[in-house]
């Protein structure tokens, strides 16, 4: 079989990626399906790295194949293979080591890379990271064993996960966030006290309201850094998480059309035959506002990859649409989940905040008080799942709002 002509082509091994060539097997048992990915390790488990840096898991703990709906299935993986441009005329992809690659359909998963400020001098330095791939956290976690304190810069989900794994190390760490708050993007200052106070108790030093200027090194790597405000921080290790663009320069010059990512419709196709894109780098829509979305999600690239996947082996499916906020996860064992319209100040909306001990909940209605718009659930997050439905399938709420208010909304609500 020539393994460079395939029906199916994916580009980036991941999330998306892995998810769409499952589903493709799945309803096309026998046709060729390639997976191209520029990364050295097999496709792994992203959201699972820190685990490495901390030294509580291996790389190999972290690989896909073997695992649930990822068993092999006769996918067909190629590792260091970075697709560096398309001709979606002739159906070719040209790769960074001169192959070629014919395809009948492509999908585009090539995800996001973090962003590192061009204005922080010595970024380049050894004991500089940006946590993304399995790679980087093999190399974080070498260069933990001669780190006595490490600078974070940025209050994002990535960082806290990556803050947390050199704690368990017994790394000194220090978070450099220069908005007034951890997880801005995710929750408003005041909805955030709680998970404040879970960070402060793990030990993680918080420096909010200034950034870094310059990174300062010797023949070691990393030995400081200088802030704003012109404190010099002493740390042998430095980790950016300053957001993620995505990777869409090899498109360039294609006929795919991009705003910042790829364009994809309802059906996850993008602007050219045969063309698909799922997964961080697609520009999908948000199901409330109806707006352009992208969004960093696993659970939300493979929700659009399987949609992809089915919209490629010929079975047209539309996709929900993701939330512009939308996470779930836990930082300092405090579980928390954001969605929707979170941020509030100053907005004409219905806001009911309640809690105790450990745990918080914000809900979001809005002006009308009709539908369910946001929420924010921190340390208790049961019945998310029912908020989201609400949420994504704009119910009107009034039979069950004061359900939704006291926290006790069931399924049951929904039988007709
Ligand atoms: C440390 C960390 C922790 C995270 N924790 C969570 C979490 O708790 N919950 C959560 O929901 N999300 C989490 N995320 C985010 C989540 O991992 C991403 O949203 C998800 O991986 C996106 O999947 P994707 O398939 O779209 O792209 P990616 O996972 O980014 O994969 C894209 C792949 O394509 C490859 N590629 C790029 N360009 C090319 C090219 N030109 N040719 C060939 N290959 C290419 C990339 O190298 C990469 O392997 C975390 C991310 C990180 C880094």
């Amino acid at each position: 079989m020539d393994r460079n002509a395939t029906q199916y082509l994916i580009v980036g091994g991941s999330a998306a990626g892995m998810a769409a060539a499952h589903t493709i097997r799945s309803h096309d048992p026998m046709a060729p399906v390639t997976v191209l990915t520029d990364e050295t390790d097999k496709p792994y488990f992203r959201p699972m790295i820190p685990f490495v840096v901390s030294g509580k898991k291996k790389s190999q703990d972290m690989a896909m194949e073997g695992c649930g709906p990822y068993v092999g299935k006769d996918i067909f993986v190629k590792t260091d293979s970075r697709v560096v441009s398309v001709d979606t005329d002739s159906h070719r992809v040209f790769l960074e080591n001169n192959q070629v690659f014919n395809y009948g359909k492509i999908l585009f998963a090539t995800g996001s890379r973090p962003f590192i400020p061009p204005d922080i001098k010595g970024t380049e330095s050894n004991g500089v990271f940006a946590l993304r791939t399995l790679a980087h956290a093999r190399k974080m976690n070498a260069r933990a064993a001669q780190t006595q304190h490490a600078v974070l810069l940025g209050g994002g989900l990535l960082n806290l996960k990556a803050a947390f794994a050199l704690l368990e190390r017994g790394i000194k760490v220090t978070l450099v966030v220069y908005s007034p708050q951890v997880l801005s993007q995710l929750m408003d200052a005041e909805d955030a006290v709680l998970i404040r106070n879970a960070l402060d108790d793990a030990g993680l030093e918080i420096r909010t309201g200034t950034a870094a200027v310059e990174i300062e090194s010797d023949n070691s790597g990393v030995r400081g850094i200088v802030l704003d405000d012109h404190t010099k921080i002493s740390c042998q290790m430095v980790c950016i998480g300053k957001g993620v663009r995505p990777n869409v320069e090899f498109l360039e010059n294609s006929k795919i059309k991009l705003e910042k990512g790829i364009v994809a419709d309802i059906h996850t196709a993008c602007s050219q035959s045969d063309t698909f894109a799922a997964g961080d780098v697609a520009v999908t829509h948000d199901p409330v506002s109806g707006k352009p979305v992208m969004t960093a999600l696993w659970t939300n690239a493979v929700e659009m990859g399987r949609c992809a996947g089915l919209n490629m082996a010929g079975l047209p499916t539309a996709y929900a649409g993701t939330f512009g906020i939308l996470n779930a996860t836990q930082i300092a064992n405090m579980p928390f989940v954001s969605m929707g319209l979170v941020h509030t100040k100053d907005l004409d909306c219905e806001i009911f905040r309640s809690g105790g001990q450990g745990s918080f909940r914000k809900m979001v209605f809005s002006s009308d008080g009709r539908h369910l718009i946001g929420m924010v659930l921190i340390g208790d997050i049961s019945n998310a799942g029912l908020y989201r439905h609400v949420i994504q399938g704009k119910k009107l709420v009034e039979k069950f709002k004061h359900h939704i208010i006291g926290h006790n909304l069931h399924w049951g609500h929904f039988i007709k």
